[in-house]
Formats: structure tokens, sequence, C-alpha cells
């Protein structure tokens, strides 16, 4: 499957990234599902920080790596549930953490290191790459896989 369409920036600080998050996660919706992929520092936690904030999860409900918990829930409009892949070998283990059951959980699921288990993604989804392009820079480019997530592009000019 290709993308429906495909929108790109870059970035030259975190808070940069940050701020694109929020706005990407102004659109989210229960049942939504946002695929992070890029190499370790690229800014994966950095921008689901940012759609958090954007999906109206607190201040106070601080986002951080879920790289040891796996998995972090946090409170906005809708859940959002929060994934890191980075730790899991194999697809079993993601399987273990009840994953499967996310799908019918009514939130939003969004995953750091997603492209790690392809075989588990939904056909039908939203894909975030980050891409470090200097110290600073980032190329974030977003994609919708499936007609339902073009709205994550109605603020493009
Ligand atoms: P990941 O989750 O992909 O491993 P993090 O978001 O945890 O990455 O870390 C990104 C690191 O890079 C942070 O220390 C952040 O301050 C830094 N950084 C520098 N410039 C940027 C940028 N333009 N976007 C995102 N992070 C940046
Ligand atoms: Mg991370």
């Amino acid at each position: 499957m290709f993308p429906v369409v495909t929108q790109r920036r870059l970035t030259t600080t975190a808070e940069e990234t940050r701020a694109l998050g929020a706005l990407l996660g102004f659109y989210a919706r229960a049942g939504d599902f946002v695929a992070c992929c890029g190499s370790l520092g690229a800014g994966k936690t950095t921008f689901v920080q940012g759609f958090a904030e954007g999906l109206g999860v607190g201040a106070d409900d601080y986002v951080r790596s879920p790289t040891f918990a796996l998995v972090h829930a946090y409170h906005g409009r809708a859940p959002l549930y929060h994934f890191d892949f980075y730790r899991l070998s194999c697809s079993t283990e993601v399987q273990a953490i009840g994953f499967d059951e996310y799908f019918d959980a009514g939130g939003v699921m969004i995953v750091e290191w997603a492209d790690k288990f392809p075989q588990l993604l939904p056909a039908v989804r939203l894909e975030v790459s980050l891409r470090m392009v200097a110290p600073d820079r980032r190329c974030v480019q977003w994609m919708a896989y499936g007609l339902s997530y073009v709205r994550y592009f109605l603020h493009a000019a």
C-alpha cells in the first residue's frame, strides 16, 4: 500500500519537533494508529510529547520514553497509548504486552520504533518518520496510509 498523502518539514530545534507533534496531535481521534520511525535520538519521543499535548494531555501527565515500561497511557480528549518497540526482540514479546487488545481500547495508539515489526502494523495508519540531518536538524515526514488519515494534512497551505 502506498501513502495517499505525504508531507515533510525540517525542524531546527527539539521545540519545533514538539510543536509539529502538537499540530498533528490536534487532529488525532480515538481509533487512530500512529507509527513513529527513525533511529535512536531522531526525536520520536520529542514528537510524541508534542502529539500528546495536541491531543489535550495535560503538562502534569508527563510523557516519557516507554523504553522500560513498554507502554504508557495518557489521558487527553481520548486516551493515548504510547508504545516503544526498541527493547523488544520478537513480535511474540509485543503480543505478550497485550498489544492487540489496545486496538479495541477506544484510544489513540502511537508506537516508537514501529518499523521493527512491520507485520504488526495496521495497513491503515499515519506514519511519521524522523531523520537526523544535522545535530539539531530533523527531517520529519508524515504519510497517510488510508483516506481516514488525510485530515492530518488539512493545515497544509
Ligand atoms: P528518540 O525517541 O527518537 O530516540 P528523543 O526524542 O528521545 O529521540 O531525543 C531526541 C534528542 O535530540 C533530544 O535530546 C533532543 O533535545 C535532541 N534534538 C535536537 N534537535 C532536535 C530536533 N530538531 N528535533 C527533535 N529532537 C532534537
Ligand atoms: Mg524514544
